[in-house]
């Protein structure tokens, strides 16, 4: 038996670096094994008895031994039996012939020389290969040599025991040799199957060894006899032939078939390289497929797949190459066949280019366009080159090959951009950002995920404050600078895992990862709001944003998609209101989506517009005398069935459902009627409303105060608005304008809440406010140590400097309100003094300050 590596259509399929470094690993095993073969069938050699002459009369000399090993290398016979095929070769011929009538050092030399002959000149194997094989067949030889002599001191080839040891002998000497050569196979990435092991053992190795034997006992007893018995031999060799010939035909189509359905469903076109090219590799019996595929006009990418693996490299086209391009493929598809050792001196330069014995190439056409060609070189050991049939075959497969290639391409294509649209689908298109379907689905999971228990989802939900007066200033180009500047500092800002969408507009979101408590998301969003209130330059103007933020937590405030994203949005309007200094959690008390808001929403509208709201008064008392200055008008709602609802509760959906104009007008109506009698009683104390949101942007509102000032008989300075710092400074630019208008009515303007938004007082002294409020949330630390103290004290030096009026609400006790009287505040207002009351009640109270203020000044440190 020949047992040659190439035998094993191993198809490395790893990218070729790894490919290179398995390759170099087992070359050099491969190195290592044939010295140790050689080694050890050199000392089992060295304990043959080599000169033991045959039992006849005569002996085969060493170059006798060599033919018959020439002879029969080339007979390789495939052998389809069960719908397996066995490779019969015949190296048993040689090993019972030697035995019988050749000395053992004949043998071993003989073959030897032989091999070395057949290997080299027919097969013409590269180095490597020839050196492991001589070792194996060294080992082999000697083996069998060593078995024979151990069992048998002689042979007689008419005796049945010598057959017997014989037979051992061979099957001894084949497994060995066998087990190197597959073992070599397997370092380089070949098959070897149970199957191979079995032929030799069980059919191959006993039915030549049989045969030989037969021959052996014919040259024994009747050498006449032999040529009889080639004649049976070539009678054989025929009928084998022509049966693999055409076995190799069905193979062969079946192969084609293989492909073609291999390379229609391959989506990839390197997946279709792939298998392009081991396939014409098997179909062809080559030692290697090659495909090169032109990536410029003298420059071409280059695929070669052989027995070790698959390896790419970048490659100038050789000149041969390009003048074969040119003449031969620009007119059609046919392949070339360039037989070994061709006259042309082309092609002999072709061949010396690729490194290849023989060639079979075939041009690759993608639509009329020649994008490379494919070659399949160096035929294996069979008895011929490459045919004219190869040929047409090779071309068929070209072409299915570039058919292949452009779906391959197309149907990527297609992927890409499918893929694109995927992702425009779920991205906004100016950021970059998540969108809207987009969060909603990663949300969606997150609910998915943790089906009934246990983490907490927390999702933010942001609006910019003012936006629209940017677009609508400063033109659209800047407004998409803003959200573009906005969504990448959300980006910088997030923990890594969060994710940020645009849901539209200047609305933006935030999906916390897994795991995040809500301390983490509320710290991330006041980062957020610190981030974004950073002066964003766009075209040298500099722009300062605000952002308003809800938070909602699931399941504590939704267990569904749309919920938590309601709930969050409710708590962004709370924040926008100015509630959590800009950063609100969902509060269910604010949402208008309970019961109680439902109903209170859908009676509002008619509680306002029939009258059925009421106002009260809480006076402010001045610091310095303890005189009752004025008084804040707050609106009350005794709903018929809920009872007293305060203003914190409806007034921000008063706004929502349209009715704060009606609202503000009549509450402005009754203050002003009130204030009106107390002046027509010699009683001038001002009289503060407070005005929404909504109002500062309605169109409406200077209109209404002033026709209210008109038929009223108080001088317009009597009235104060109060307006919510954070208010003011969400809309800075359209509410500057209604400031502007209202000032010059003579009306006052205060402040309210200062200290929870982010103005400067420098800031508010370029609007026309007259009077800041500082916040009760100050107020009431004041004297705790916390730091209000200081900020108090800060915004009264500041005051008094851009010369602002300050009023401190929210006074509860002596310590408030010493301490305020020490900083040097002029006025207050606080349950300290009165809770609101009644227009009655109000009167009642200022007399009676003014009363005790006149009698006992000293008295007025008390309420
Ligand atoms: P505000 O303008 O800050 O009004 C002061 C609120 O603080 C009033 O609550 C008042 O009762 C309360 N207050 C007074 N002194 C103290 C104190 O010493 N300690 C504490 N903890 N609270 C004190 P009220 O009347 O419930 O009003 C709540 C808010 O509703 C007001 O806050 C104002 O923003 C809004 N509001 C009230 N009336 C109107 C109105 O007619 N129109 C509009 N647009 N908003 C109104
Ligand atoms: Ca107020
Ligand atoms: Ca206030």
């Amino acid at each position: 038996m020949n047992h040659d590596p190439r035998d094993g259509s191993g198809r490395g399929n790893g990218r070729s670096d790894d490919a290179a470094k398995t390759r170099a690993d087992a070359g050099r095993r491969t190195y290592l094994l044939t010295g140790a073969l050689t080694v050890l069938a050199a000392f089992g050699l060295s304990k043959i008895d080599l000169h033991v002459a045959p039992n006849v009369g005569w002996a085969l000399p060493i170059w006798a031994v060599a033919l018959i090993a020439i002879v029969s290398g080339p007979m390789v016979f495939d052998v389809e039996f069960r719908r397996e095929t066995y490779t019969f070769t015949f190296s048993e011929i040689i090993l019972v012939l030697g035995l019988f009538f050749a000395s053992p050092l004949a043998l071993v030399c003989g073959r030897l020389l032989g091999e070395l002959v057949f290997l080299s000149v027919h097969e013409r194997q590269p180095v490597r290969k020839i050196v492991l094989n001589l070792s194996a067949f060294f080992a082999e030889t000697v083996v069998l040599l060593t078995v024979q002599q151990a069992l048998l001191g002689h042979l007689d080839a008419r005796q049945p025991a010598s057959w017997i040891v014989a037979l051992i002998a061979v099957v001894a000497a084949e497994s060995v040799g066998f087990a190197a050569v597959a073992t070599a196979v397997r370092w380089h990435g070949g098959p070897i199957t149970f199957r191979s092991i079995v032929q030799i053992g069980l059919i191959t190795a006993p039915a030549n060894t049989s045969l030989t034997l037969v021959v052996c006992v014919l040259l024994d007893v009747e050498p006449k006899a032999v040529p009889l018995m080639a004649g049976v031999a070539i009678f054989l060799l025929v009928t084998y032939r022509a049966h693999s010939s055409l076995r190799q035909r069905y193979n062969s189509l079946s192969l084609l078939y293989d492909f073609t359905h291999l390379v229609s469903g391959a989506r990839d076109p390197n997946q279709v390289l792939d298998a392009m090219l081991a396939q014409a590799k098997d179909l062809l019996r080559a030692e290697r497929a090659e495909f090169w595929l032109f990536s410029g006009p003298d420059s071409a990418q280059r695929h070669v797949v052989d027995d070790l693996g698959h390896t790419s490299t970048d490659q100038r086209l050789p000149a041969s190459i390009a003048a074969m391009v040119h003449q031969r493929f620009k007119s059609g598809g046919d392949a070339i066949r360039i037989e070994r050792s061709p006259t042309a001196s082309d092609e002999r330069a072709i061949l010396a280019d690729i490194g290849a014995e023989d060639a079979l190439i075939a041009p690759i056409f993608e639509t009329e366009t020649l994008i490379g060609f494919v070659a399949v070189v160096d035929r294996l050991n069979e008895m011929s080159d490459f045919v004219e049939q190869d040929a047409r075959m090779f071309a068929t497969l070209a072409s299915h090959a570039g058919v292949a290639l452009q779906n391959g391409r197309l149907i990527k294509r297609l992927h890409d951009q499918a893929r694109q649209r995927e992702h425009e689908a779920l991205h906004d298109p100016l950021t970059g950002l998540a969108n809207r379907v987009l969060f909603a689905d990663r949300l969606r999971a997150r609910f998915g995920e943790q089906d009934g228990v246990v983490d907490d989802i927390a999702i933010a939900l942001m609006d910019l404050d003012g936006f629209k007066e940017i677009n609508d200033t400063l033109g659209h180009q800047s407004g998409d600078g803003v959200l573009i500047e906005v969504g990448r500092r959300l980006i910088e800002i997030v923990d890594e895992g969060t994710t940020v969408a645009r849901l539209g507009g200047d609305e933006f979101a935030l999906l916390a990862p897994a795991g995040s408590s809500p301390a983490a998301i509320e710290e991330t969003c006041r980062r957020i709001r610190a981030g974004i209130a950073a002066p964003i330059v766009i075209d040298e103007i500099t722009i300062d944003m605000g952002v308003s933020v809800g938070i909602a937590i699931a399941p504590r405030d939704g267990r569904d998609v749309e919920t938590l994203i309601r709930r969050a949005d409710i708590a962004m309007y709370a924040a926008k209101a100015g509630h959590g200094a800009g950063v609100c959690f969902y509060d269910a008390n604010r949402d208008d989506n309970t019961p109680r808001r439902l109903t209170l929403a859908h009676d509002l509208r008619r509680a306002v517009t029939a009258g059925e709201l009421d106002v009260v008064f809480q006076p402010k008392v001045s610091l310095v005398d303890g005189q009752m200055t004025g008084v804040e008008c707050l609106c009350r709602w005794m709903h018929p069935t809920l009872g007293m609802v305060t203003p914190d509760e409806f007034i921000p959906f008063a706004d929502r459902a349209g009715v704060s104009g009606v609202l503000t007008a009549a509450v402005l109506t009754r203050a002003l009627l009130a204030a009106e009698e107390w002046h027509s009683r010699g009683n001038e104390w001002g009289v503060a409303v407070n005005v929404s949101m909504r109002n500062l942007v309605d169109p409406e509102l200077v209109a209404v105060v002033r026709s209210l000032i008109n038929r009223s008989t108080l001088p317009a300075s009597a009235l104060t608005l109060e307006i919510t710092e954070t208010h003011v400074m969400s809309d800075a630019v359209r509410t500057t304008r209604v400031l502007e208008e209202l000032a010059e009515l003579g009306v006052r303007l205060s402040v309210d809440d200062f200290g929870t938004g982010y103005s400067s007082l420098a800031y508010l002294q370029r609007l026309p406010v007259h009077e800041v409020k500082i916040d009760k949330s100050f107020v009431q630390d004041l004297a705790t140590g916390t730091g209000a103290d200081a900020i108090v004290r800060s915004v009264l030096d500041l005051a008094r400097n851009l010369d602002l009026w300050v009023v401190a609400e929210g006074v509860e006790t002596p310590e408030a309100f010493d301490r305020l009287r020490q900083l040097g505040c002029k006025e207050a207002q606080g349950y300290y003094f009165a809770k609101p009351m009644s227009s009655g009640e109000i009167e009642r109270f200022g007399l009676a300050r003014s009363a005790v203020a006149d009698r006992q000044p000293e008295l007025v440190t008390s309420p």
